[in-house]
């Protein structure tokens, strides 16, 4: 879920601009942004509000915890919370990024399929080249990846590495939980669905999940990581016909002016879908948001966890008064300053 916004593609080259001298062409370049503004497509296309899931599956996985790791989460649960988010911000400036996280499982064969999740990275990487598996993207081994390096931070006792770490899995298993991150039809592009993405992700769980039922028990180890974490893209995955045919069922009962409304959002009106055709699909799809939200929420926790356990269970009691030091507090911010940069032209998801 990236915030993407209006200003895509043009704040590097302003900025860029503006460094070095070029006055004039900046003024050309900011006007015609300020076009680009009026002009632009409706926001709705943009999700603004992709942020909100990443977050709250960061923050309530914390509460999965046992006591043993919950005092530590507890204290940093505003880093896990805010940073949840970061793996989407930096889509743009590295160049590895894109494609961990989603999958198109509808580009493989239904015998490849089914082999994909016994392939260790390693194995896949002899059958397939690199190239093209990043361009279907590679969720399931990067979550097992991500396992790993911060198991490594924990038995290193690396607080920041375990804080960053810890947002960031949660990310991509968030993510690997949505059932239109397992397409290549990932916001309906491909069946005249487009903005369905930003819908199911972003405006489903902002208007309902308040009412959700989020205890989902304490978090358990996982045995085999990256089979659990294919058992999650291939749950989801099972989930997507439904996501995209209700939508259409229901868009065949409504006119373009009942489907679409308008919202007020940080002072801007933006279109969006309407309360009642977000309603209407919402009891079509019978608490699915609901249940991957919880499924997300579960697993972060059960990783958490295992990442903890595999590294020997270290006390973090120890670790409770870390505070980070200004040197790593200036590297995160020079690190964030750079995702503004938008180098790479990568796939929108819609734009999560
Ligand atoms: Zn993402």
């Amino acid at each position: 879920m990236t915030k993407r916004g209006i200003k895509k593609n043009f704040l590097p080259k302003w900025i860029i601009l503006l460094r070095s001298g070029s006055l004039f062409l900046g003024i050309i370049l900011i006007s015609s942004w300020k076009l680009k503004l009026e002009n632009s497509r409706p926001l709705w296309e943009y999700p603004l509000w992709g942020f909100f899931g990443h977050q709250r599956i960061n923050r309530l996985a914390v509460f999965t915890l046992p006591p043993e790791m919950f005092k530590f989460y507890k204290s940093h649960i505003d880093y896990i919370t805010e940073n949840a988010v970061n793996p989407d911000q930096r889509r743009y400036a590295v160049k590895e990024e894109a494609p961990r996280h989603f999958i198109d499982l509808d580009n493989y064969s239904d015998s490849l399929r089914l082999k994909l999740p016994t392939y260790s990275w390693k194995e896949v990487t002899e059958k397939i080249s690199e190239d093209s598996l990043n361009r279907h993207g590679i969720v399931p081994w990067h979550i097992n990846f991500m396992k790993f390096q911060l198991t490594e931070a924990f038995r290193k006792r690396d607080v920041r590495r375990i804080l960053m770490l810890s947002a960031d899995i949660g990310h991509y298993i968030a993510d690997a939980n949505v059932p239109l991150h397992t397409t290549r039809n990932y916001n309906g592009q491909l069946t005249n669905q487009v903005g369905i993405h930003g819908f199911w992700e972003s405006r489903l769980p902002e208007l309902f999940s308040d009412n959700y039922d989020f205890f989902v028990g304490q978090a358990e180890y996982v045995k085999t990581p990256q089979k659990r974490a294919w058992q999650a893209v291939l749950k989801a995955n099972a989930a997507l016909d439904s996501v995209l045919i209700f939508e259409r069922e229901l868009t065949s009962q409504f006119s373009e002016d009942k489907k679409f409304g308008f919202d007020e959002r940080n002072g801007v009106t933006i279109k969006s879908y309407s309360k009642d055709f977000s309603e209407r699909y919402h009891t079509m799809l019978k608490n699915q948001v609901e249940r991957q939200m919880r499924a997300s929420i579960k697993m972060v926790g059960d990783f958490w966890l295992t990442c903890w356990i595999d590294a020997g269970q270290p006390d973090l009691a120890q670790l409770l008064g870390y505070q980070l030091t200004k040197e790593e507090k200036d590297a995160d911010t020079a690190e964030k300053k750079s995702w503004l940069y938008r180098v790479f032209d990568v796939r929108k998801e819609g734009d999560n």
